[in-house]
């Protein structure tokens, strides 16, 4: 998904408001803290690699316990690994998968404004700056961060929850869930996925909307894709109605 950097700063990062009006809790910290480190390695296509930051994250996982054999580092090029982490849950239901992608559109210093760099994680006025803030860093930043969480807290879901950090999503020639899927399969194979293409916005500091992407680049079409379609129309009108009333 591409976002132009005048959207990029009009999306705010969830611990923005804590950030801004009160200390971090340790977990939002932590979620910071790794949000920086993504930001700040350059995993675009064209000069940077994902595998620098995947073995950043796998180390964060190591570290707080999770055994080598939860952990897969693998991609069809040694400059775009992928990261694939399972949690272990009670094994009740099928595993659900938290997918993120590592990569992110290339980016210019000189096309960014003269005091911002996109690879320096920048905080200012409330809002957070850097190529991948919104797409996807933030949202592999959650998840990393839930996923030590769950270990810190002995959390035992009803079901093994898989995260996957992937390569090239942003149209680079090693697509990570592509590879993944043909090259271990069993690895990521869940009941379903969370992934971007949906969103969630504030407004007045509060949850305003979180909309669901029911599929991603993809230009085929079919009855069912139609129907789909036809479904986000009529919810987009009546969401936007109902929205329109209660917040005017
Ligand atoms: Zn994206």
């Amino acid at each position: 998904m591409r976002f132009t950097v005048a959207s990029i700063a009009t999306l705010a990062f969830p611990v923005l408001l804590a950030a801004q009006s009160q200390p971090l809790t340790p977990a939002q910290q932590l979620a910071h803290d790794i949000y920086k480190e993504l930001i700040e390695i350059n995993t675009s296509d064209s000069v940077g690699n994902t595998t620098t930051a995947a073995n950043a994250v796998a180390k964060r996982f190591r570290d707080a316990g999770f055994p080598e054999s939860d952990l897969f580092l693998g991609g069809p090029k040694p400059d775009k690994y992928n990261l694939v982490v399972r949690y272990h849950g009670s094994g009740a239901r099928k595993p659900l998968m938290l997918l993120a992608h590592l990569d992110v559109v290339a980016a210019l210093k000189t096309d960014w404004s003269p005091d911002l760099d996109p690879f320096k994680f920048i905080e200012r006025d409330g809002y957070y700056y850097g190529r991948g803030t919104s797409d996807d860093k933030a949202m592999g930043s959650i998840f990393i961060a839930n996923m030590l969480r769950f270990k810190q807290e002995k959390y035992v879901p009803d079901r093994d929850i898989i995260l996957a950090l992937t390569a090239d999503e942003e149209g680079g020639g090693s697509n990570g869930v592509r590879w993944l899927l043909a090259n271990h399969k069993e690895l990521i194979d869940a009941a379903y996925a969370l992934n971007e293409g949906g969103g969630g916005a504030l407004r007045d500091g509060k949850p305003f909307i979180n909309s669901v992407g029911a599929a991603e680049k993809s230009r085929r079409t079919s009855p069912c894709r139609r129907r789909i379609a036809a479904a986000t129309r009529r919810f987009r009108a009546t969401t936007t109605r109902s929205i329109s009333s209660r917040w005017r």
